[in-house]
């Protein structure tokens, strides 16, 4: 497959990916978009003009519309549009001012939040990222949690402050217990960490009352972002019990801009890893699957003169599958809407290389990271840019997730 449009083979989106997004355009207003090489091409005008059918699906700025429409309808555009952007297709090829119109440079554009983010979840579905934490808090025997192996873990977050990428992270202040304190302060977060994660976006969803079968969860799942779960370590360890995660996560979540769709990650289906015990019923399926998707979290301080890679992991050692992540949610009943974002939890490989935040790769910061150039960082500091990237690596071509980064800003004045 081959586009008109010249494509580099370290291009994070060649034809075969064709992620969606939305971006703001010459006009002002937000638009529809997919990226192809270093372009996006406009939907929203592509629409307007009449070469996308009459669903209207990309007029709102957001695309909740078009991912209400479902898998036939996603699967059957992405077709479309790799058919007018392939090389054998004249309509835009042999059309300079219809190109003129519909591409646009994506270093002349500022992208977007995709979807109106009603409600967000963040799972915990990394074994050794589990294992890592419980062996910190409660040593290597009592890791893992009783229910850990039978359900997807996870909290409800707050969809307001999630951000899309390039955005600044302002470090937070709240109410911390330093270890050798008899009682609380007030100050700027000191130990802020990052999680390397992604995330999906829902589909159609169900009804309230209406579980979805892990057998069509494939239905619901629109495509997958990368997500920083940005994390003030020392106000999470005061707060966090009894009911879990609270101002030391809802300040700030990132989420890169383009949404990688299952079909351009069809090629890159793995078999899940095996489960022991294994889940009950509504959990299991024939063949459930996972992706080979490469993922790397990059350190760059303000004296540093390039980033520098601290973590190599793979999105293939999540321990639950997005399909069980999704039937688990529903189960109860529990109602998901277009545009929802479910997040995998913090993705940490087998290998102390692999680890996917600060807390577990300095181990609390017993072991602070040895960066080129000579510093040392057990958590985050002032003005360090912490930049997520992914892809899965094809014959020849990569179909990508660009990137989500953060810099860090001060906290504000007291
Ligand atoms: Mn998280």
């Amino acid at each position: 497959m081959q586009s008109f449009i010249e494509v580099a083979p370290e291009s994070h989106f060649p034809i075969q990916n064709l992620p969606f997004g939305v971006f703001r355009a010459g006009d002002g207003a937000p638009h529809a978009g997919i990226a192809i090489g270093d372009f996006v091409l406009d939907l929203t005008i592509l629409e307007q003009a009449g070469h996308l059918g009459s669903q209207r699906a990309f007029a709102g700025g957001f695309l909740n519309a078009f991912m209400a429409l479902g898998r036939a309808a996603w699967k059957h555009t992405r077709e479309h549009l790799q058919h007018l952007l392939s090389a054998d297709t004249p309509t835009l090829r042999d059309d300079a001012d219809l190109r003129a119109r519909v591409f646009h440079r994506q270093d002349e554009v500022t992208m977007l939040l995709p979807a109106r983010i009603g409600d967000y979840t963040d799972f915990y579905s990394s074994f050794h990222h589990a294992h890592n934490v419980g062996t910190m808090l409660r040593g290597a025997d009592k890791a893992l949690m009783p229910n850990w192996k039978s359900l997807a873990v996870a909290y409800h977050g707050r969809a307001s402050s999630i951000v899309v990428s390039p955005a600044e992270v302002r470090r937070p202040r709240g109410q911390i217990k330093p270890p050798d304190a008899s009682a609380p302060i007030f100050a700027a977060s000191r130990c802020l960490d990052f999680e390397l994660e992604t995330a999906f976006f829902v589909g159609p969803g169900n009804k309230r009352g209406e579980p979805i079968p892990i057998a069509r969860a494939e239905d619901h799942i629109f495509g997958f972002v990368l997500m920083n779960d940005w994390s003030a370590r020392d106000i999470q360890t005061w707060e966090y019990q009894p009911l879990g995660p609270f101002l030391a996560k809802n300040f700030c979540t990132s989420i890169s801009p383009w949404i990688v769709t299952l079909d351009a990650l069809e090629p890159f289906r793995k078999e899940l890893p095996a489960q022991d015990p294994a889940p009950l019923s509504y959990l299991k399926r024939a063949a459930d699957f996972t992706y080979d998707i490469q993922l790397e979290a990059r350190l760059q301080t303000a004296t540093m003169r390039e980033a520098q890679a601290i973590t190599r992991t793979n999105f293939r050692h999540l321990y639950w599958s997005a399909a069980q992540q999704l039937a688990h949610h529903t189960v109860n009943g529990c109602n998901l809407q277009p545009g929802d974002l479910l997040a995998s939890g913090t993705i940490s490989g087998p290998t102390e290389q692999s680890r996917g935040c600060m807390l577990e790769l300095t181990w609390r910061g017993a072991n602070p990271l040895r960066l080129n150039g000579g510093e040392t960082r057990k958590w985050l500091e002032d003005n360090d840019t912490l930049t997520i990237t992914g892809w899965c690596e094809g014959d020849g071509y990569r179909v990508g997730f660009g990137e989500v980064s953060g810099k860090i800003a001060p906290a504000l004045e007291s």
